[in-house]
């Protein structure tokens, strides 16, 4: 008996006619009175005899108090599920949580061509439509993300939209379907399914239920969390209705009728019946109702401290793990740990699971994207975002944003440089390197790390600093990732004024060449209180385009700032400039589009790092712009306090790199072999800006000695490479 274990509900479907325009809303008044607990309404929004069902249902609940309403079923092409999402809302809210949802696809493809005037769909584009739908309708309830929703799609995609209101109770989603792939669809991500027993053979509703079980399953999810409702009409007996709750688990009846009689009937001799023979069957069966935080991944259970807040498909949250900074994704199940144990019981549970990619996703800012992945398990470390300052001593965790750092320390009048971008988060750049502003006068971000705390392949939990485990320390240095899990660092913070000088200037060199030579030159005489990015795309029509140049200066004297920009601003003719004093948090939350996290393409992005913008250099760079290759060319200061650290003091080793550049375009043939043919002029390779990450790539990243001893702590940490998505060491290679 495959009884899910749902209490037992009781509704009516009533036809919209307006012949008698009151008529619905009487029958609904009727069935609440009779006790029912749901009123439903078919949706032809086509057919000139029926109300809007929309425009009933809202009526229905307003002349009504206790009884639930909803559409049977909503007819997801006539209605854009982003608009659908929030109307349902805002019906919940104004009903006390009495909205629910049934949603179909139509059927009816032709009728709803004829009035939408497009295309007819195919059946296959009906479940691909259904399917991007849940995810709009999910994601426009999901208030809790802060973030404006993106999802792609081919049939209902939004770009940016705003998200609320959410519901008042938590609103199920029950489709209407009879086809395979849509009960497939069902069993992965709805959470009731809802057809009309004059419509099925014997057999089909086992038939369909064994579809929807079987994909809950291979979707980590209980079947029992998809409650089974069936439209029924007054010809079958109570006998007959209890069986199928019974052998096929229907929980919900719901009676097609416009005849109060027929109504009064269901409500007061069938469906107590019905109760009666299912109250039986269970008492002799036992049947046990299905825990939300029953989750599992590939058939193994998740963790019970894990498993409540994991995130599967079919959940709310899931769109929040679907877009990084350049990439889309579709992890199979997200690990949500709120403390290091459940960081290292995630850990335990993903070394289960070594056949599938495993994602470590802090900040979601990674540009490679591999903090997330297709079918995979993804390590989400958001709430571990403690941020504590002692003295100049501060703790972090991976969860927490850069912009968010820099607004805790602020009134202590400290700082870490890290990176230009608030949004990137620390467990990701922490781990790499940190090239930030500052990075001349301060140092990387990990120069300023004194320890980490790392939970290892094995799910142990290692404090790593100079003084223990200092291999360990070494490595977290610039290859982190490879090695476990930063749950906690600790820095050094430095002192920083209340405003530094941030000034953007725009420059329109004829020789872009000349430009960058010059521009290397002056940033590597400038004071090491300056830093400075440029900024440039490929011009057109065989015009170079304008370079922007973004620089700061760590001095809170105006006067100062603009003697040390000086130089810089010599260098070309200004075609703008702006200079404005602004504190060192403005600076990592000014920047437009730095915060987006709805990439969904694969942009490719390489990076080099380079001691001196040589001629040669120069010119490549320049030729790289000419061809159109490349969307962006940024070069960015490293150099000055960088150096102070010894090469060999931390996996990251390009101590004399003096500018880190950056390149970011389509993939094309072309932009691949320019960009190849200017590797053997580079002294190294930045991670953090790359979306290679072969073992070429890898092998550029770290000097031979470096990745010899890397490899050797691979073999004695991850021997078994669990953390190898980002980047893999490769411990067995020469
Ligand atoms: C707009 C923008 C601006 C940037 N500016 C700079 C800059 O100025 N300087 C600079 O140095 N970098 C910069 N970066 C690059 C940035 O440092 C990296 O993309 C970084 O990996 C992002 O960290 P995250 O935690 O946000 O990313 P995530 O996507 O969460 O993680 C990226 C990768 O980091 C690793 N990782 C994440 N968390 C952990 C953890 N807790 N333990 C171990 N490994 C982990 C994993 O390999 C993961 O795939 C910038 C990126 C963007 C998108």
């Amino acid at each position: 008996m495959p009884d899910y274990g749902h209490p037992l509900r009781f509704g009516s479907f009533v036809s919209p006619a307006h012949a008698t325009p009151r008529r619905p809303v009487d029958l609904a008044v009727l069935s609440e009175d009779l006790g029912l607990d749901l009123v439903t309404f078919q949706d032809h929004p086509y057919q000139s005899s029926f109300h809007d069902t929309w425009t009933l249902l809202t009526w229905v609940a307003a002349r009504t108090s206790r009884i639930h309403v909803a559409g049977n079923v909503l007819n997801l092409p006539l209605r854009p599920p982003a608009v659908l999402a929030r109307a349902l809302a805002s019906l919940d809210l104004l009903s006390d949580g009495r909205a629910e949802l049934g949603i179909g696809t139509g059927g009816y493809f032709d009728a709803i061509a004829t009035m939408t005037g497009a295309p007819a769909l195919t059946p296959g584009d009906a479940v691909t439509a259904l399917d991007e739908a849940l995810d709009v309708i999910r994601g426009i309830w999901d208030v809790a993300d802060p973030t404006p929703l993106h999802t792609g799609g081919e049939h209902h995609r939004v770009a940016g939209a705003a998200r609320g209101p959410a519901p008042a109770h938590d609103i199920p989603i029950w489709v209407g379907a009879r086809q395979r792939r849509m009960q497939q669809l069902i069993g992965r991500k709805a959470d009731g399914w809802l057809p009309s027993l004059p419509w099925l053979k014997p057999g089909d509703l086992a038939a369909g239920n064994r579809v929807i079980d079987e994909a809950a399953r291979a979707a980590g999810r209980d079947p029992r969390a998809i409650t089974r409702l069936l439209n029924v009409t007054p010809q079958y007996s109570a006998a007959a209705l209890a069986e199928r709750a019974i052998e096929d688990g229907v929980a919900v009846f719901i009676l097609a009728s416009d005849d109060p009689a027929e109504l009064r009937r269901f409500a007061e001799v069938t469906a107590p019946e019905i109760r009666d023979r299912v109250g039986e069957a269970r008492s002799r069966g036992g049947s046990v109702a299905a825990p939300r935080a029953a989750r599992s991944f590939r058939g193994d259970p998740v963790p019970a401290a894990l498993a409540e807040r994991a995130i599967l498909p079919s959940d709310r949250g899931y769109a929040r793990y679907t877009s990084g900074f350049f990439r889309g994704a579709r992890p199979g199940i997200v690990l949500r740990p709120q403390t290091t144990a459940e960081v290292q019981e995630a850990v335990r549970f993903a070394a289960r699971h070594r056949d599938v990619p495993l994602g470590l996703f802090s900040g979601g800012h990674g540009l490679s994207g591999r903090s997330l992945n297709d079918g995979g398990l993804v390590l989400a470390l958001d709430a571990l975002n403690e941020i504590s300052v002692s003295d100049h001593r501060v703790r972090v965790g991976p969860g927490a944003h850069w912009a968010e750092v820099a607004q805790a320390l602020a009134p202590h009048g400290l700082a870490i440089t890290a990176g230009d971008a608030g949004g990137v988060g620390v467990g990701g750049l922490a781990t790499t390197a940190g090239i930030g502003w500052f990075a001349r006068e301060h140092g990387l971000t990990i120069d300023l790390l004194r320890a980490v705390d790392v939970v290892t392949a094995t799910g142990d939990l290692v404090h790593a600093s100079a003084t223990e485990h200092p291999d360990l320390f070494w490595a977290m240095r610039g290859a982190g990732a490879n090695f476990g899990v930063a749950v906690s660092f600790e820095f050094d913070a430095h002192p920083v004024p209340g405003q530094v000088g941030f000034a953007i200037l725009v420059f329109a060199p004829d020789d872009v060449a000349a430009f960058l030579e010059g521009w290397g030159a002056a940033i590597e005489a400038a004071h090491p209180s300056v830093t400075g990015t440029l900024m440039t795309g490929p011009g057109r029509r065989g015009v170079p385009g304008p370079v922007h140049a973004i620089v700061v200066v760590d001095s809170d004297d105006p006067d100062v700032v603009l003697e040390r920009l000086q130089p810089l601003a010599d260098l070309a003719p200004l075609a703008d400039h702006a200079v404005r004093m602004t504190s060192y948090a403005g600076l990592l939350t000014d920047q437009p589009g730095a915060e987006s996290q709805h990439g969904q393409g694969e942009p490719h992005s390489h990076s080099g790092l380079v001691r001196h913008l040589t001629p040669e250099i120069a010119a490549g760079l320049a030729d790289l712009l000419a061809s159109g290759s490349p969307f962006l060319l940024s070069v960015r200061s490293a150099g000055g306090a960088v150096g102070a650290t010894p090469a060999d003091a931390t996996a990251y080793a390009w101590r004399d790199a003096n500018f880190l550049l950056v390149t970011l375009g389509g993939g094309s043939p072309d932009f691949e072999r320019r960009w190849a043919e200017l590797v053997p002029l580079f002294e190294g390779m930045y991670l953090s800006f790359e979306t290679d990450t072969g073992p070429d790539v890898v092998a550029r990243a770290f000097p031979p000695e470096h990745l010899k001893r890397l490899r050797a702590l691979k073999r004695e940490w991850d021997p078994d490479m669990l953390f190898r998505d980002n980047f893999p060491i490769d411990p067995d290679a020469d």
